[in-house]
């Protein structure tokens, strides 16, 4: 094994997953020798890649990484856009709130048809191998006796050699589960008592949506909700997230005539677009959601982990893909600056990598469970509909001085922990601005924009007297 000159370095990512595939793909770019491996078999050759959410959100920060891999075209083909949030109370009426502004909008993407995008480019790089049902076990380090390297493990084949290990395997990681047994790691992982089932709404009888499909529809019911994310060609897929135990709870739920009486008591309008609903109900799994959180994200110059592995979170903010793909621009950008032609080189590299992503992807969870909140609590309170009205009509005199939090992660690319910091001090103006008596009939008043300006004026040369909301942690949920 030879390192220093790019085309004679042999990596190995494993997960050939989305953020596998794509780091894979952008290493072989540069020119490496890159093997991808994966515990699964080849979803070209069988079933669609199994596993979670059928579709997901796609924005600003997945598609930079995708234009940077020269895919953004092809993805592009399959992303239906959609334009905002579609609020269904419990009497049946529906608000709309726009993510951003003019044409600024996520995309709904097939998690498979996407997965296979990528695999399929990464795949047609004459310097990359995609290797399926190789179930890694972890690696060993080879810096002595004459050995230089690292040894992928892998459960019953024979272990391989390579200059560097990219751990791309997800939430569960097992490379990160090696590191975890190196000296002052830190990891900790989290479960939410929350978990979640699909169910599928097919198309009407012409073929068409049976909902709004320039939306992400919502049914926010305080401790639960439903939210519904369309695929091209007519259907949603429905996800209802809800406590395990309790009162209106998972566990709760055993009979078809209890998922039937929880849909009408919740969810009345939906059931009539839900045929399917007691089969779904029946073959679907409730599924668990949990954040990850570990340091640092390299062993020295040989092992790195990204995506999923180094900073799993909950699926609130819709960013966990969309952060793994920003991981794989700024490590393919620390690569192109600095041509590393060396293990101290490459050291360096990857502990820049942690230095600067680990703030990232702290901030992208905790943003992730505070969106959670959002979403199951506020989406559906008159109050935060009046403030998220107040914050669009500041944001639309004044762009240059105020973004509302989503925009900052969903259309920026600015740093998470920076949009979390600026959120906060937004949050904290218009926890002012809302407590107002009168806010209510005023909302709409050029008073209220003037005077938001001048306590973010007062926020940023520090002479405020505002409360500062404590940042959210992670055990806040
Ligand atoms: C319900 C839900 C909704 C979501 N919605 C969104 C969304 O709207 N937008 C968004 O950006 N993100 C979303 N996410 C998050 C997103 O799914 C993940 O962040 C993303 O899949 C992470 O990609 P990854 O490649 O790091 O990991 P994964 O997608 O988990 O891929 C890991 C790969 O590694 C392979 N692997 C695992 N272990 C091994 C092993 N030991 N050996 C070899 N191979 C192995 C697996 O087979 C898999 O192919 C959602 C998640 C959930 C649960």
């Amino acid at each position: 094994m030879k390192t220093g000159i790019p085309n004679q370095e042999h990596h190995a990512v494993v997960g050939a997953g989305l953020v596998g595939s794509l780091l894979g793909l952008m290493l072989a770019q540069r020119g490496y020798k890159v093997t991808i491996y994966d515990r699964r078999a080849d979803p070209r050759k069988g079933k669609a890649i199994e596993g979670r959410s059928i579709n997901l959100a796609l924005s600003d920060r997945g598609w930079r990484a995708l234009e940077k891999a020269g895919l953004a075209e092809k993805v592009r083909e399959i992303a239906l856009p959609i334009k905002g949030r579609r609020m269904h109370d419990h009497s049946g009426n529906e608000t709309f709130q726009a993510y951003g502004v003019g044409n600024q909008c996520i995309y709904s993407v097939s998690r498979s048809g996407l997965n296979l995008i990528l695999v399929t480019a990464a795949e047609e790089h004459p310097s990359l191998e995609v290797k399926f049902d190789f179930i890694s076990t972890g690696y060993t380090i080879e810096d002595q006796d004459g050995m230089s390297g690292v040894t992928l493990n892998f459960k019953n084949r024979p272990d391989i050699l390579h200059d560097r290990i990219f751990g791309a395997d997800g939430a569960f990681s097992a490379i990160r589960g090696k590191m975890t047994r190196t000296n002052r790691f830190d990891f900790s992982q989290q479960y939410l008592p929350h978990g979640y089932k699909e169910i599928f709404m097919s198309a009407n009888s012409q073929g068409g949506f049976r909902i709004s499909e320039d939306g992400l529809h919502i049914w926010p019911r305080g401790n639960f909700m439903l939210m519904a994310l369309p695929n091209p060609g007519g259907t949603f897929t429905c996800t209802l997230f809800a406590p395990f135990e309790g009162e209106e709870s998972f566990d709760n739920i055993k009979s078809n005539g209890d998922v039937m009486a929880f849909f009408e008591r919740h969810f009345p309008d939906t059931i009539q677009h839900l045929p399917n609903l007691i089969d779904d109900w029946n073959s679907n799994p409730v599924s668990s959601l949990c954040t990850v959180k570990c340091h640092p994200w390299n062993i020295k110059s040989r092992v790195v982990i990204i995506g999923d592995a180094a900073h799993a979170m909950v699926p609130f903010f819709g960013q966990g893909m969309n952060s793994g793909f920003e991981d794989c621009t700024i490590l393919s950008s620390l690569i192109d600056e600095s041509k590393p032609n060396s293990e101290a080189e490459w050291h360096s590299l990857l502990d820049k990598y942690t230095r600067v992503r680990k703030p990232a992807g702290d901030a992208i969870l905790d943003l992730a469970l505070h969106n959670y909140i959002v979403m199951r609590d506020k989406t559906g309170d008159p109050d935060y509909l009046i403030q998220k009205r107040i914050e669009a009509r500041i944001a639309a005199h004044h762009p240059d001085r105020w973004k509302p939090l989503y925009s900052l992660v969903t259309f920026s690319h600015i740093p998470y922990a920076d949009a979390w910091s600026r959120g906060e001090i937004q949050q904290a103006v218009m926890n002012e601005i809302m407590a107002s008596n009168d806010i209510s009939e005023n909302w709409e008043k050029d008073e209220i924009i003037a005077q938001a300006i001048k306590l973010l004026d007062a926020f940023e040369s520090g002479t405020d007297t505002i409360d500062r909301p404590l940042p959210l942690l992670s055990t806040d949920v």
